[in-house]
């Protein structure tokens, strides 16, 4: 409150009201779009480099808006994960992933595929992300080391309450990627503190390694450093083939890009690794 000429009182500033009522406003319409069903995953290929082939998917949310246009994350899951919504939203999407490794077990060509799941920070440290990944289990059978969590260096910050639960994750038989590597503060204090299996190697070290040297050594050590601590590691955007070369040479195992597939509807994932493999 301020206090005006006259005397009186401005009860509400009106930047923090107009903020305020579009934060209301997008809240209120992520909300519906979970309820009306219009959230879509799409699935991007992991392409092993040794021997070419499609070892799994990473999972990306889309919003079919209905304007008919899709967004991207970046467009709405910052409000998701501020006004808790990804809560709801990440359930929803285990779901689904359980579901579909169920499903292709059953599939010659597709049972033996992997599924990424991002998990936000406000997911990793919710109380009920552990009972969630148990009924899950109970509920539907597939081979559990199918099941694999991205966690970025930004959900382990909180390193005391993260352990634990990393901990527990590893001893159900999931496997858990470091999502982003090398873009947050402390990678090497996570690398030896959790017990992870696959480091992801950030796009932009990846798209900068072939213009210049520096990002390249970069690159080069992630890998070092994770062969070193017996790590797999997965390159992210990978657009050309000449990225798929240095990398190779580098001894990196796996990536994922435009070069191979953009991110595809998931019911369209079988064809793709079909085509492929
Ligand atoms: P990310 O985990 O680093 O995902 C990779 C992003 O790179 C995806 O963007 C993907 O579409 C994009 N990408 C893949 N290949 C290429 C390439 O060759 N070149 C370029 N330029 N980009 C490529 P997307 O789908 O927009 O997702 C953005 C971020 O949103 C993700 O980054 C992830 O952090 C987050 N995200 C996506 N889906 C989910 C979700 O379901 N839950 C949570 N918690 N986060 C999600
Ligand atoms: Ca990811
Ligand atoms: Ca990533
Ligand atoms: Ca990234």
């Amino acid at each position: 409150a301020k206090h005006t000429g006259r005397g009186g009182i401005e009860i509400f500033d009106q930047t923090l009201y107009a903020n305020f009522s579009t934060r209301l406003h997008n809240e209120t319409a992520l909300r519906l779009a979970l309820q009306r069903q219009e959230f879509r995953l799409f699935a991007q290929p992991i392409i092993d480099f040794e021997h070419s082939h499609c070892t799994g998917f990473e999972i990306l949310i889309r919003w079919a808006h209905p304007d008919g246009r899709l967004r991207s994350p970046g467009q709405f899951l910052d409000i998701a994960e501020e006004t808790g919504l990804i809560i709801p939203l990440g359930w929803w999407m285990l779901e689904v992933a359980a579901e579909q490794l169920e499903r292709w077990q059953a599939d010659s060509m597709m049972q033996h595929m992997t599924l990424a799941i991002n998990l936000s920070p406000r997911q990793l440290l919710h109380s009920q992300l552990l009972p969630t990944l148990k009924s899950i289990f109970e509920r539907y059978q597939f081979p559990r080391q199918q099941l694999h969590l991205e966690i970025t260096e930004g959900a382990l910050l909180n390193t005391e309450r993260a352990e634990p639960i990393l901990n527990a994750l590893r001893h159900f038989g999931l496997h858990l990627h470091i999502d982003d590597f090398g873009t947050g503060y402390s990678s090497l204090t996570y690398l030896h503190r959790f017990p992870l299996n696959t480091i992801k190697i950030d796009r932009s070290f990846i798209q900068a390694a072939l213009e210049d040297q520096r990002s390249l050594a970069i690159v080069r050590t992630i890998i070092n450093l994770a062969q070193t601590m017996q790590l797999a590691t997965i390159a992210e955007g990978i657009e050309t083939a000449e990225h798929i070369q240095v990398l190779r040479e580098l001894g990196c195992q796996a990536g994922q890009g435009y070069f191979f597939s953009p991110p595809v509807p998931l019911e369209q994932a079988a064809d793709f690794a079909c085509s492929l493999n």
